[in-house]
């Protein structure tokens, strides 16, 4: 079966990486929960997207220059008061529901890996005793063959932007995937086809989608058997996937 990981808690359905959004999908019949992190300037580890506050939160600048006390003054937008959640909050949230974590370990503005950042995510994750029920994604093929490296997690998938398979082409990203010892990779669903699934399957590597966000992408990507994919819609999403496990009547 294709699993669902619902996208920074379903981002088309609540806001992004919110507490709405993450309450929001563990109440859902997904598999996993996609979201993101980045550190703060005093050795916290906060849930949110982009390395700079401006596109998703009333604060400003980067995420990486400021306390978790001022990180928390700031209100997530489209909520009337959620703010910014810490990475063991959303581990607390998720702990006692089936859902696993499907955890992207973030660059910082100059698209640069933050120091530490993975080993301090996974300290905090065994404290939980969630590693297990954790897959580590990134874009940075560095980051994922560090995830390789650390035993235990559930999963670990390099996330191939499309600028990437461009410039490398297919067997490029095969060579990338293995020089890093990757075996899962995810692929963005308007890039992904039987052709190119069938290429990279031929070379040993899991295959998963991202931007899985309309009725047909996820019908697609269900024809496909994906292992998995992201979704901001897994509402949709798991309704679809459930119409064509029923039996024909
Ligand atoms: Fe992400």
């Amino acid at each position: 079966m294709t699993l669902i990981a619902s996208h920074r808690g379903g981002s088309l359905e609540a806001p992004e990486n919110s507490p709405t959004s993450f309450r929001h999908t563990a109440g859902l019949a997904v598999e996993q929960v996609e979201f993101d992190i980045h550190p703060t300037a005093d050795g916290q580890i906060v849930v949110i997207h982009d390395a700079t506050l401006e596109r998703t939160t009333t604060g400003s600048g980067p995420v990486a220059a400021r306390t978790l006390a001022e990180l928390r003054a700031v209100t997530i937008k489209g909520t009337a008061a959620d703010r910014i959640m810490t990475l063991p909050e959303v581990i607390e949230l998720f702990r006692p529901t089936g859902i696993g974590l499907r955890m992207e370990v973030k660059s910082d503005e100059e698209h640069q890996p933050y120091p530490g950042l993975l080993e301090h995510a996974l300290r905090l994750l065994d404290a939980a005793g969630m590693r297990g029920r954790t897959v580590v994604t990134s874009f940075l093929a560095p980051i994922v063959a560090e995830a390789v490296q650390a035993p235990g997690l559930l999963g670990r998938i390099w996330l191939v932007a499309p600028v990437v398979m461009d410039d490398a082409g297919l067997d490029g990203v095969v060579a990338v995937a293995e020089a890093h010892a990757i075996r899962h990779v995810g692929i963005r669903a308007n890039r992904l086809d039987g052709r190119v699934l069938a290429h990279l399957r031929a070379a040993g590597l899991g295959v998963g989608a991202w931007a899985v966000n309309d009725a047909d992408a996820v019908r697609r990507m269900l024809d496909l058997g994906v292992e998995v994919f992201t979704t901001d819609v897994p509402t949709m999403a798991l309704v679809l996937r459930e119409s064509r496990n029923k039996p024909a009547s």
